[in-house]
């Protein structure tokens, strides 16, 4: 099945696109659910189609990623990628595979981190393999000096696009569509991609900047809703708690209990923030009377986590045309008590595979690539009190066996730091979750602080993200927004949070004039209206259907 011959898509699943109307949207993934993120536009002026993302499904089953794309992709001129999350990229070598000859247009981070992330992925993956990664062609829209976000870029005759930051990931962007409307007007759809939770008011996380949040000229804002039904605590977004928690775990655990504390943690993203935490604890703890004579060395066991590292310290710390930082958090050098320069002089020992020494008695390093130097799980264990290991959901990488050995001794304690798929070996280390009869053999010490680094903006970070002005605009228009990337009942329950705030009208407010839920149906963005009103109305059916369904299989629980 793997030839490249261009377009080896069964024909007769490729759906037609509209030809009416100036640009359509069609929704193609992560309509219900968070996963396999792709939206098909046709742009009728220039006559072409693009996408914007072209993630893979997560999960066991890789059924749904062998499936035929909806689109012919040979056919497709460009795709526009928001950030390198597998669920918004992992489907492009397959694309590349199908006859795909457009360019990828993206962030230089995000570039280099989906290429990490995709050569890491066609190891499990038989829907292509590592020559299709190598096909794919980029074009990265900060590539000179004189970059800033928010600059327009044409892709075809009348149509444009510039990307803005979001606070998600390293390279993570929102993507704003500006096209020629009818009556000689430019109309602007801005997909969000993934938001963080980063604000002007607070960046309580330790890498990203704040978040950009849509032009005030956007006529569509296409938002994401993983947590639109969930509202965190203040605590889960205070940096102080946040590294005050981590630094009492490790003591106590280090210090009093004289054991072990393993994090498992997602190799993208989250493992970075984590080297930032540690170090600033790691300072904080030296002042500890109980320090004295104790060490305090940290392990980072995880192979795809040093790559991504090396992306990190290759861009995290780049700047702009005005000379600000592309992506860095200014609070970062107050965060660990370091310049910026220092810290990013640690990211680079880091990466060299040497030792970054704390503090007298604490160093934290990469566990070696070299097959020489190779360690066994009980001398990583006796060198080092802190081991940071992937995957982040514990069901393969290095981290399973450091679990099998630390486990039934309470002197240890785990650290969760990521969201964790019901079924995972992660999910079921959960205090809610663990099983009474295997409690003699999981006696370990498990503290879950997911909720304090979630990537993902909460109800009221999505809610001002739709709704907060840009300083600089003042021209406002009246937007739909549409809402993707979350489950029915996330979907729901931010479109009724969404219509209330719009009826507040505050002072400085975007005005919102129209919600509508993601679905499978083509949308005239220039006319406002769904282009078959038939099958909008079957649609409709069939999602009261399910929400029916819903509703009386909450009942019978
Ligand atoms: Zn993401
Ligand atoms: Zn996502």
């Amino acid at each position: 099945m793997q030839n490249s011959t261009p377009s080896n898509t069964n024909p007769s699943m490729i759906e037609a696109h509209p030809k009416s109307g100036r640009l359509n949207v069609k929704f193609v993934g992560a309509r219900d659910g968070v996963s396999g993120s792709c939206s098909w536009l046709y742009h009728a002026a220039s006559d072409s189609q693009f996408l914007v993302d072209c993630g893979a499904f997560q999960g066991a089953d890789d059924t749904p990623n062998q499936q035929d794309f909806p689109f012919d992709p040979s056919a497709l001129r460009f795709v526009l990628l928001t950030h390198a999350h597998i669920d918004h990229c992992g489907r492009l070598p397959k694309l590349v595979d199908e006859g795909f000859k457009g360019k990828v247009y993206a962030t230089k981070a995000t570039r280099d981190l989906t290429m990490t992330m995709l050569r890491d992925a066609v190891k499990k993956t038989s829907i292509y393999n590592e020559s299709h990664i190598d096909e794919i062609k980029w074009d990265v829209i900060d590539a000179d000096l004189g970059f800033k976000w928010g600059r327009l870029r044409p892709l075809a005759d009348d149509l444009c696009v510039s990307f803005l930051r979001s606070s998600h990931i390293l390279g993570a962007s929102l993507v704003s569509i500006v096209w020629k409307s009818e009556d000689g007007t430019d109309r602007t759809i801005c997909f969000s991609g993934d938001t963080g939770g980063q604000s002007e008011e607070n960046s309580y996380l330790p890498l990203m900047k704040p978040g950009q949040t849509p032009f005030q000229s956007s006529n569509y804002i296409v938002t994401e809703a993983t947590y639109g039904n969930r509202t965190r605590d203040a605590d889960a977004m205070s940096s102080k708690v946040r590294t005050d928690l981590l630094s009492d775990i490790i003591s106590r655990t280090v210090f009093d209990k004289k054991g072990k504390v393993i994090i498992p943690a997602f190799s993208l993203h989250r493992t970075q923030e984590l080297i930032a935490d540690i170090w600033s604890c790691l300072r904080k703890i030296k002042d500890d009377p109980r320090y004295a004579d104790n060490k305090l060395n940290v392990l980072i066991d995880s192979p795809l986590g040093r790559k991504v590292t090396e992306v990190y310290e290759q861009h995290l710390f780049s700047v702009v045309s005005n000379g600000k930082f592309q992506y860095l958090n200014s609070e970062l050098p107050e965060h660990i008590g370091l310049s910026n320069d220092d810290i990013h002089g640690g990211f680079k020992t880091l990466v060299a595979g040497e030792r970054l020494k704390i503090t007298e008695n604490s160093a934290v390093v990469f566990s070696s690539s070299n097959p020489n130097e190779r360690q066994t799980i009980e001398q990583k264990l006796r060198d080092n009190q802190i081991v940071l290991a992937s995957s982040g959901m514990c069901d393969f990488g290095p981290v399973s066996a450091y679990l099998k050995h630390i486990r039934s001794d309470p002197k240890n304690t785990i650290i969760i730091t990521g969201f964790q798929s019901p079924g995972t070996a992660g999910s079921n280390l959960l205090p809610s979750n663990i099983d009474p009869i295997d409690l003699e053999q999981n006696c370990v010490e498990v503290v879950d602080m997911a909720a304090y680094y979630s990537a993902h903006a909460d109800k009221n970070q999505l809610l001002n993200f739709i709704f907060e002005s840009r300083k600089e605009e003042k021209s406002k228009v009246s937007a739909t927004v549409f809402i993707n990337h979350g489950t029915t009942k996330a979907k729901l329950e931010l479109a009724e949070s969404i219509k209330a705030r719009a009826e507040q009208k505050f002072g400085t407010d975007r005005s919102v004039h129209r919600v509508l839920k993601s679905n499978a149906l083509w949308f005239d963005l220039e006319n406002g209206e769904y282009l078959d009103e038939q099958s909008e109305m079957n649609q409709l059916l069939d999602e009261i259907e399910r929400l029916k369904q819903e509703l009386s299989s909450h009942k019978t629980k």
